[in-house]
């Protein structure tokens, strides 16, 4: 399915970082707010939501690992926003180049850096919120990072379930309003502009019934 909007927003960086402000030396941790909403509050690998995470907080990433950069450490445009699962999994790991301003993918392998690319063109989304690989590195991230984790799935589910039942709620009441219209102007009966609205309830009952808490 397409995935425009849903899911891999394009995201952009700010030009320039604040941190503390007022010419103090900033650590890291002083860019959290902004590198939170450069990245529209979402985790940049596997794309949840802050407000679907849960109880977990989300952790700001050394997109190029300190361990291989260490002059990057402090630098906000290295920093990007990851959920504990993904920023786990990925921990030091840098199969690209050492080279600061190398890509930071090589064939199969590397990461998509989320701020220089569209994450759309490397993944797509099954119905049922899988990750489907489109290039590489892709495949390689998904396996690496677990972004089909079942949690994960059932966000991306949810997701879809939700603009889908938007969809049909719309739909319905157009519907309901026309069958009135017709009903009034009496070129369909009682019972057939009943059927019709009932229809459409299963349908989106059916769909609410789908989502997974
Ligand atoms: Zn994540």
């Amino acid at each position: 399915m397409t995935i425009d909007n849903l899911f891999y927003p394009t995201i952009k960086r700010r030009s320039t970082y604040i941190g503390k402000g007022d010419g103090q030396v900033s650590r890291y941790s002083d860019y959290r707010d902004e590198i939170q909403e450069d990245c529209g509050n979402r985790c940049v690998y596997c794309d949840i939501k802050h407000a679907e995470i849960g109880y977990e907080g989300m952790h700001l990433d050394h997109f190029r690992p300190q361990k291989h950069f260490p002059g990057l450490t402090d630098n906000p445009t290295n920093l990007v926003l990851a959920c504990p699962k993904c920023n786990s999994f990925k921990s030091y790991k840098w199969p690209a180049f050492k080279r600061i301003n190398a890509c930071s993918h090589e064939g199969k392998t590397g990461f998509i850096d989320p701020f220089e690319e569209s994450r759309k063109e490397y993944f797509a989304v099954s119905t049922d919120g899988s990750l489907l690989p489109l290039m590489d590195p892709a495949e390689y991230l998904i396996i690496l990072m677990k972004l089909n984790r079942t949690a994960r799935i059932q966000v991306r589910r949810n997701r879809i379930i939700r603009h889908e039942m938007k969809k049909l709620s719309g739909k319905l009441e157009n519907l309901i309003s026309d069958l009135i219209t017709d009903w009034k102007a009496e070129r369909i009966s009682a019972d057939e502009a009943m059927r019709s609205m009932e229809q459409h309830c299963l349908r989106l009952v059916s769909l609410a019934e789908m989502m997974t808490v």
